[in-house]
Parts: structure tokens; sequence; C-alpha cells
């Protein structure tokens, strides 16, 4: 017997899903084995969604690193050029814009990203 569960929260996924795939604007962000997302996310957007889940330990809680996308989602109708998560991407840079990453196993995940394998270094914001 297989299960589709479909969620937003990552803190469920993690507990009941196997397999994890995390989608974008219905493009295929990343997908793999649960705990090589859950403790090695490799896509902007997976680490957002997983920065995001509460962690149920007011210290940990307030310790952890939050990744923010700030923005509305584009329309899936006339989606963006490239990347389709680059107008809301901490990490977006030139070739984000200029082409689609190429969906590609890095670590043992397929993940769609031209970042994937050297994930870029951003200066803390002001
Ligand atoms: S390809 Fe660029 S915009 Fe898309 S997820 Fe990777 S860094 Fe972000």
């Amino acid at each position: 017997m297989a299960i589709l569960f479909i969620s937003h929260d990552l803190s469920v996924v993690r507990r009941l899903c196997e397999r994890v795939m995390v989608m974008y604007l219905g493009h295929v962000a990343e997908i793999g084995g649960r705990n090589d997302i859950f403790d090695q996310p490799l896509h902007p957007y997976t680490k957002a969604l997983i920065s995001a889940a509460p962690i149920p330990d007011p210290r940990r809680e307030a310790a952890k690193e939050r990744v923010r996308i700030v923005g509305d989602m584009p329309s899936p109708i006339d989606p963006p050029s490239g990347c389709v998560f680059r107008t809301r991407c901490p990490q977006e840079a030139p070739p984000c814009r200029a082409r689609e990453p190429v969906f590609e196993v890095v670590d043992g995940h397929g993940v769609a990203c031209h970042f994937a394998r050297a994930p870029r270094v951003l200066e803390p914001s002001a």
C-alpha cells in the first residue's frame, strides 16, 4: 500500500513519510529520502519550509536559523523566466534568471537548483 500525503507542514511530513518531494509552482524542487531531505536540504525552498516548522523546545526554537522567503507566489500561468523560485529565493543570482536549473542528483537526492552543489554564501542583511 502507498499513501500520498500533501502538506506545507514539514514537521508532520517528517513523522509520516519515508520519501519526500518538495514542489514549488508545479515544479519539483527537491526529492529524496526523509533523512536526506531533513538532515541535508539543498534547495532554498526546502530549507525555508524546514526552518518554518516550529521546534517544541523554546531554546532550540530561539536558536535556530530561519530561512525567510518574501513576496507572493507568481502566477503558474505566467511563471518567471529561468528558475520558477527566483523571485522569492534568498540566493537568486544572474544564472537563475537566464536558464531553468537542471534537475540532478546531488548527495543522494534529486534537486533543481544552480547552486545545489556549491550554495552561495550570502552576506547577512543589515
Ligand atoms: S536556481 Fe537560483 S533562484 Fe532557483 S532555487 Fe537555486 S539559487 Fe534559488
